[in-house]
């Protein structure tokens, strides 16, 4: 999507400390880090939320995820841990509407989250 700012990300259009990229996924370090690690891992191609994505694209998800895993790996996060989240619409506070996994590591979390 032309004005989606992650899109624009995947093309390069917009400089972005990446940490992992494949065929269908990308990695990158959020601006605004809320924890020592934090990692924004997206598909290339835009959904705005894992529920727009059809069956016949679920592979889309499963790559997401493998890649996920891979930064956690690279980053040595899963010895002390790590929190994955996906804020979908309003009401999580969804600001970019492209599908992305927020990792947060390198420090302990509390539960619930607000
Ligand atoms: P969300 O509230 O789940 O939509 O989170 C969007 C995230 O994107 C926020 O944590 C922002 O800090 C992050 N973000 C916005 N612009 C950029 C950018 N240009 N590069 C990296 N992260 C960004
Ligand atoms: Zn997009």
């Amino acid at each position: 999507m032309d004005d989606c700012l992650f899109c624009k990300i995947v093309k390069g259009e917009i400089p972005t400390d990446r940490v992992y990229e494949d065929e269908t996924t990308l990695a990158f370090r959020d601006i605004n880090p809320q924890a020592p690690h934090h990692i924004l891992v997206i598909p290339k191609e835009h959904y705005q939320g894992i529920h727009d994505v059809p069956t016949e694209k679920a592979d889309i998800l499963g790559s997401l995820f493998v890649a996920v895993g891979k930064v956690v790996k690279e980053l040595a996060l899963t010895d002390d841990g790590y929190r994955l989240v996906v804020n979908s619409g309003k009401n999580a506070n969804q600001i970019v509407p492209h599908i992305h996994v927020h990792i947060f590591g390198g420090r302990s979390m509390t539960w619930p989250p607000g």
